[in-house]
């Protein structure tokens, strides 16, 4: 069972990348050798050799683990090991935001480049990072597909027998007031939450891996597009986190601390207040906005904002918690959605 402070809309998974910040680990080589280009969308294919990559470069702080399968018996990946206070990032849970697998990738690059460099970063070499750059493989995939595929949200695992519509919006398939809000029983809609709670194998299998582990958890990230919202529990309008004061207060924190970068605003505060009440629909909101893709171009400052927001709730758990009173209070989930896409309604891509 998932903990209920892991509220609506949530994680699921394929591929994790466990970045450990070793406390004695030789000097980072740069990735000299390794031309990727962070600001550019790749395919599924490229991501996973990027992992390869990432873990061969990286061997004394990167583990790469598999521990399970998406509907389409692809491998997701598990580790074996918890032994410190640990940050939780998802991304790509819904196949077309391209920019949220984009920004774990840079993620995970900065913090590879900067741990030794960077005094904050250097100071959380107690904490350990499970960044899932893609949850949704198989939706991803199909998302890459062709022009009238480029819009996919759901994964890829048919419908009940008597639905010929494919995919579950795996946001919406967690025991986490499944089904509450915001979701839909019709198997032809894109936000579709499935036959039951936890029906499909990749919420399955994020929920055994966090549900088992949700006590070594600071804080857990899920990254979507496309808006300049950073939203904090609870999805459902019935709940009010107990800690909604001081979550409010880091995230405005962090809303400023992204705002320095390139000087976008970003609006923080529970989805019911500012997500929902923005679009008039708890439905599929940002389908209904139009057809949303975010060029390449605005793949690094959309990164580099978003990092720098992370980043600040990240330093505020680690201190909060090592320095200060050890309690549970941002062991929360942060959803980041990144970016105003260009609306369009003939250009897919
Ligand atoms: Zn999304």
């Amino acid at each position: 069972m998932i903990d209920k402070r892991l509220t609506g809309s949530y994680l699921n998974n394929q591929l994790i990348i466990y970045v450990k910040i070793a406390k004695h680990s030789p000097v980072l080589a740069l990735e000299s050798n390794m031309e990727y280009d962070y600001y550019k969308y790749h395919p599924m294919s490229e991501i996973t050799n990027w992992m390869v990559q990432i873990a061969e470069n990286h061997s004394d702080v990167v583990t790469i683990v598999n521990y399970g399968q998406t509907y389409e018996k692809r491998t997701i990946s598990l580790l074996k090991e918890l032994r410190y206070q640990t940050v939780w990032m998802d991304c790509g849970i819904h196949a077309r935001e391209w920019i949220s697998p984009a920004f774990c990738q840079y993620f995970v690059r900065q913090i590879l480049q900067t741990y030794k460099t960077d005094p904050k970063i250097e100071e959380m070499k107690n904490m350990d990072f499970y960044v899932t750059p893609v949850l949704n493989v198989d939706g991803y995939i199909y998302s890459w597909k062709d022009n009238t595929t480029r819009l996919r949200r759901k994964n890829r695992s048919p419908g009940p027998s008597d639905c010929d519509c494919y995919g579950t919006d795996l946001n919406h398939n967690f025991d986490a007031y499944w089904s509450t809000i915001g979701a839909s029983f019709n198997c032809c809609s894109r936000t579709f939450c499935g036959s039951s709670a936890l029906s499909e194998p990749e919420a399955q299998a994020v929920t055994y891996f966090v549900g088992t582990r949700k006590d070594h958890f600071l804080c857990f990230f899920t990254i979507h597009s496309y808006s300049q919202l950073l939203l904090i529990p609870y999805g459902n309008p019935n709940f009010t986190a107990p800690n909604y004061d001081e979550l409010m207060k880091v995230g405005l924190a962090a809303a400023n601390e992204i705002k320095k970068v390139h000087g976008m605003n970003y609006t923080v505060g529970t989805s019911p207040d500012i997500l929902y009440a923005n679009s008039g629909t708890s439905s599929d909101w940002a389908g209904l906005q139009g057809i949303p893709f975010l060029p390449e171009d605005q793949i690094q400052p959309t990164c580099e904002e978003a990092y720098r927001g992370a980043l600040h709730v990240i330093t505020s758990a680690h201190d909060n918690t090592f320095n200060g009173a050890v309690d549970a209070t941002f062991t929360t989930l942060w959803t980041l959605l990144l970016a105003v896409g260009v609306t369009t309604s003939t250009t897919l891509l």
